[in-house]
């Protein structure tokens, strides 16, 4: 007996949750259930985060967590439910299996099978963005070690233990060398742990393009928060129905299974939705928890179910469907299937497919950090670099020189184009003299010399060298 907790969430939410539990509990899913209220009726009490405290806290105890979709009001600062549960509890991972059930549902894609692990915590998401000037807004994309190396290794672990062939990762590391570029590094890294997986990485474009155009091509897809949020809808709606698919979010501890639609309130109480989104978010749970016969068995019936003709609305297709069937209905026909196998698809068996368990991070030694310079980023009106570098190289001191300036990236002193657009956040860049050192020290002083000097500095970036290597990168065009 395992206890999760339910939340049967808003629109469509409740039925297709009544739905999903009523298919589980009939294959013998052996569950004890606390149901918690989230969502509309939670945020419209006036709590911004959908969710009450002693929510968490059945959360937080049961450990594994079945919601359904929610609606989040519009505007009045109401925060994503999602996302604060994803961080809160360390879902690290995000996997969604993309499959087609051609020809029982339509799609332009009938072998497509592939799944998609997208890294859940981090990147843009962390959700750290400023107004520097009037023009700019900064969002920070942090990428770090352990969660690259967490969902890697994921992603090979999956691929192991589901027998797929290959793993490929998706970033943009041609440009952003760092974070992306530490994104792939780590995805080399672990790669070589894994002789018996393919391995490949694809810069994201031309990888979205070819998983939109021929996703035949791939297996397992691992990549950052946001090309993951992007792409795993992309996926989802192109094996035919985004209605079909559901998600699992997995953490050390604790794990969210859920579908990936939203809780379409305009088809709401009208007994018509599709409850297999959250039907595949179950079958996940129900893995994940080590209830892998009555999985097995579920996903069977369900696929028999499809295989029969009788769907839903939203798959109702004239000539392939025999039955347009309500929630209820639909159910009630996944229950009759229960024991029965799909003959014309693929039968699944999911023998080995409880929990991954994986090591612990481990912290690396730290590497020689050395201080070799500053970009001390700059709110100026002007419209010519040449005048800007003028004005800051008056705050030159201890050694310490101006030696470049960007706007958005592109580098526009010295030598910049005059076809270049500047906007007014301007990035100074200082290193030191040949031989000399900077200190912290020194930065203080540069500061103190702008404010003197009536220039309005928004913020400062160390420039670091790690072991010897640059931990930053270069202007465009420098
Ligand atoms: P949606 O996924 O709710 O609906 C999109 C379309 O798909 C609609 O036409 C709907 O009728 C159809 N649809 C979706 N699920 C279906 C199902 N199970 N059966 C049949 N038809 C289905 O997306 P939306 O309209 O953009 O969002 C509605 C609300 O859902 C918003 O408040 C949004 O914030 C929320 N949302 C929640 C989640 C979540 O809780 N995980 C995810 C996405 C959106």
């Amino acid at each position: 007996m395992t206890r999760i907790t339910v939340a049967k969430g808003d629109g469509i939410g409740p039925e297709i949750m009544d739905a999903t539990l009523e298919i589980i509990l009939a294959a013998g899913a052996k569950l004890e259930i606390d149901e918690i209220e989230v969502g509309e009726k939670v945020y419209l009490a006036g709590n911004t985060a959908g969710i009450a405290a002693e929510s968490w806290e059945t959360i937080r105890r049961n450990k594994v967590f079945l919601k359904a979709p929610i609606t989040t009001p519009q505007g009045g600062g109401y925060k994503s439910l999602n996302v604060t549960t994803r961080k809160f509890l360390g879902l690290y991972s995000n996997v969604r299996p993309c499959t087609s059930l051609h020809p029982f549902v339509s799609t332009k894609h009938p072998v497509m099978d592939i799944v998609i692990v997208r890294e859940n915590e981090e990147d843009l998401y962390a959700g750290i963005e400023h107004q520097q000037t009037d023009e700019v807004v900064q969002c920070l994309k942090l990428i770090s070690r352990p969660g690259c190396e967490k969902i890697v290794r994921y992603a090979f672990e999956y691929a192991k233990q589901q027998n797929r062939k290959k793993v490929t990762c998706f970033t943009k590391d041609n440009i952003m060398k760092q974070t992306d570029g530490l994104f792939h590094q780590v995805f080399d890294e672990i790669a070589k742990e894994y002789p018996e997986i393919e391995n490949e990485h694809w810069i994201i474009d031309i990888g979205a393009a070819k998983m939109a155009d021929t996703p035949e091509l791939f297996d397992v897809i691992v990549m950052p928060n946001l090309y993951g949020d992007v792409l795993s809808d992309v996926a989802a709606q192109i094996t035919g129905s985004v209605g079909l698919a559901g998600s699992a979010n997995i953490g050390e501890e604790c794990s969210m299974f859920e579908a990936i639609h939203g809780s379409a309130p305009r088809r709401a109480g009208q007994n018509v939705a599709n409850p297999s989104g959250l039907l595949q978010g179950a079958i996940m749970m129900l893995n994940h928890i080590g209830q892998t016969e009555i999985a097995e068995k579920v996903q069977n019936a369900w696929l028999k179910t499809l295989e029969d003709g009788t769907h839903t609305y939203d798959i109702f297709k004239e000539g392939t469907s025999k039955q347009k069937l309500g929630t209820k209905e639909f159910a009630k026909a996944v229950i009759e299937n229960l024991g029965k196998k799909p003959s014309i698809l693929k039968s699944v068996s999911y023998a080995n497919n409880a929990a991954l368990n994986l090591p612990k991070y481990n912290r690396k030694p730290a590497a020689k950090k050395e201080l070799v310079g500053v970009d001390i980023f700059v709110h100026w009106s002007g419209s010519n670099p040449n005048e800007l570098a003028e004005k800051v190289k008056r705050i030159e001191s201890n050694g310490i020189k101006l030696s470049m300036i960007t706007n958005r990236g592109i580098k526009v002193w010295p030598d910049g184009f005059r076809e270049t657009f500047c906007t007014d956040h301007w990035r100074c860049r200082f290193k030191p003299n040949e031989g000399t050192e900077i200190q912290k020290t020194s930065i203080i002083e540069l500061l103190k010399s702008a404010a003197n000097e009536n220039i309005d500095t928004i913020k400062t970036e160390n420039l670091y060298s790690f072991d010897g290597k640059a931990g930053y990168s270069l202007g465009q065009g420098q």
